[in-house]
């Protein structure tokens, strides 16, 4: 049976669709079967962060996202008395990825911005209304039956990629279990439409609050979000009923400024799926991995996954890279996973606190921790990556590259596209990278290296001299080495 596809992508949430378009980028044909008629318009992701919009970037629906979002230069912990326990602050600031660290959106806007990019690649089609069902692998592929509006098909791909969210059928088909990092707590959710920002707070906030835990962050333009922890013999009913969200909503003062768009209740949960690779089959986004919010790195993650997947899958089916190159897939990602929702739930137990002693014991701790000089001022940095296709043993194997940006706007992706980069100090004179030159120069001195071979998910395949890095390359991926900028 002749392929239809390359990927047949299960699921059109943003790690599906992201991913459609890295892959479709480097012309690779992909089908996008999305259940839903439509993009899923509940309240999720608020933020977005620096290596997230950097991931847009490559997807062209960076500046339609930027276009909308907003930026908070803190993000609080305040106990009930409005003492701050913790506080990040200048994420409104460039991070490494070139982008400001935190930005606030509106997840519907921004899978409606990669929907719009999707459009524009002909190697990759979204069909709504297609709901994956039963599927068959064999040595070359996977015949998946697809329920269409128009009745039953069969779709032939080469391979299959769960982006199906945290309910993954794929996941569940395939028999693999997660594993539970012991987070569960039912929130309500609320997004409000803004008629008077005035009114409203310009820093996220968690308030740490034994009574009502309650968290208030931006969203997009327009846009303002609550969620409320829903207390012990309280129902999702009770909680939903507007009265109810009208009271919750008193403390802040808001009547008159904002109306109630949207509202749901979630279970926060944190899960690790233990197989993200199954033959030619792999999990990614939230099909993978949950996350409780407080972090706002969910739908981050999805993205980097996206960003992992779509270089390997491509040199996998176009250039004739192994496919045990995908057997790196998950030792790379899984640590950067297991830190994202540590810090989550160290987030989420803080702020989750309903026993007056323990908020009691926690105030005093971070008092004890701030006197000290030990509580962290921003976010932490995620561990590189350790294993997989990179240079083991070289400087600077794994992390992340950053997106040098010039003074008058362009960025370093911009310049150099979406493949491998071999940027060798000789190279540095090169017309498309004199701008990011002094930056790049930089990166080079701290790692005292002669040359850096970038990955194209931009994380550091390895240092050394042009000649070792283009042979340890090859050995590593089984692809032709990229050559030096010139
Ligand atoms: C309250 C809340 C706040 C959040 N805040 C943040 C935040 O600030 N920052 C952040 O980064 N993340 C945040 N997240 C997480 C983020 O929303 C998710 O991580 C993100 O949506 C995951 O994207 P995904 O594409 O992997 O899965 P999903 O968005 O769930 O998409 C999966 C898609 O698969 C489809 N599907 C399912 N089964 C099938 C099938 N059989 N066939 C075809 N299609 C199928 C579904 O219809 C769905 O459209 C938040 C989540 C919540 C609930």
């Amino acid at each position: 049976m002749a392929f239809d596809c390359d990927v047949l992508i299960a699921g059109g949430g943003p790690t599906g669709v992201t991913l459609a378009i890295l892959l479709a980028q480097r012309g690779v044909k992909v089908i996008v079967a999305e259940k839903e008629a439509e993009i899923y318009p509940l309240p999720r992701a608020a933020h977005i962060d620096h290596e997230g919009m950097r991931i847009l970037q490559e997807a062209r629906a960076a500046d339609a996202v930027m276009a909308t979002s907003r930026r908070a230069a803190r993000y609080e912990f305040r106990n009930a008395r409005g003492e701050v326990l913790l506080c990040f602050a200048g994420s409104d600031r460039l991070g490494p990825g070139g982008w400001p660290g935190a930005n606030m959106i509106h997840q519907p806007s921004v899978e409606r911005a990669l929907r719009t990019s999707l459009a524009t690649c002909p190697d990759a089609a979204l069909h709504g209304g297609w709901e994956l069902g039963v599927f068959a692998e064999d040595a070359e592929g996977v015949t998946a039956q697809i329920a269409t509006p128009e009745g039953e098909r069969t779709v032939r791909t080469r391979w299959l990629i769960g982006a199906d969210g945290a309910r993954s059928p794929v996941r569940k088909a395939m028999g693999i279990a997660y594993d539970d990092l012991n987070f569960e707590e039912p929130w309500l959710v609320i997004d409000a439409l803004v008629d008077d920002p005035a009114r409203l707070p310009t820093a996220n906030l968690q308030i740490c609050d034994p009574k009502r835990p309650t968290t208030c962050v931006l969203m997009g333009e327009g846009r303002h979000r609550w969620e409320f922890m829903i207390l012990p013999g309280e129902t999702p009913e009770q909680v939903s009923d507007d009265a109810f969200i009208s009271r919750l909503l008193k403390p802040w003062n808001v009547e008159g400024a904002v109306r109630l768009e949207r509202k749901a209740v979630y279970t926060f949960r944190a899960r690790i799926a233990r197989e993200w690779r199954k033959g030619r089959v792999c999990l990614a986004g939230d099909a993978a991995h949950q996350t409780p919010p407080f972090a706002g790195q969910g739908m981050c993650s999805g993205l980097r996954d996206a960003a992992n997947l779509a270089w390997k899958l491509a040199a996998v089916i176009k250039d004739g890279a192994p496919d045990s190159l995908l057997d790196s897939y998950q030792p790379e990602r899984e640590p950067n996973l297991r830190a994202t929702i540590a810090m989550a739930i160290m987030m989420g137990r803080m702020v989750c606190t309903t026993s007056r002693w323990g908020a009691f014991l926690r105030d005093t701790k971070m008092r004890i921790g701030r006197a000290l000089g030990k509580l962290p001022s921003g976010p932490p940095g995620y561990p590189p990556i350790s294993t997989g296709a990179i240079l083991v043993g070289s400087a600077g194997a794994g992390s992340y590259f950053p997106q040098a940006v010039a003074s008058d706007g362009p960025k370093l992706d911009d310049r150099l596209g979406n493949n491998a980069w071999l940027i060798t100090r000789g190279g540095l004179a090169a017309p498309a990278v004199t701008s990011f030159a002094p930056a790049l120069a930089a990166w080079l001195d701290t790692h005292q290296a002669e040359a850096v071979l970038v990955r194209p998910d931009r994380h550091v395949f390895g240092t050394g001299n042009a000649t070792t890095l283009r042979a340890a390359w090859k050995a590593a991926t089984g692809l032709e080495p990229p050559p030096p900028l010139a």
